[in-house]
């Protein structure tokens, strides 16, 4: 089996369980560890973008959101933020 990984696209935290997004259901509901974005929810029901998210998790200090999901050793936000702008430069 392969074992895919999926990235948030607001903190580009790289273990989510599911996509973010399908093309058939929409968001995962899924909330992100690290950010706390809700998929489906936060974008779909209460209009927030990934961008405006982001920015605003910036001025919380780039905090790990989740209480029940540890944060990993190494996760470096300001690196994965780094990684992720690169991939939107494309
Ligand atoms: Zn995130």
């Amino acid at each position: 089996m392969k074992n895919t990984s999926h990235s948030c696209p607001v903190c580009a935290y790289a273990n989510l369980k599911e996509a973010p997004r399908s093309s058939s259901d929409g968001g995962s509901l899924e909330i992100c560890p690290a950010c706390g974005f809700q998929f489906g929810v936060s974008d779909d029901d209460d209009g927030i973008s990934y961008d405006e998210w982001r920015e605003d998790w910036l001025e919380r200090g780039m905090e790990w959101s989740s209480t029940g999901i540890k944060k990993p050793k190494g996760w470096d936000p300001k690196k994965a933020l780094t990684s992720l702008k690169k991939m939107k430069l494309k």
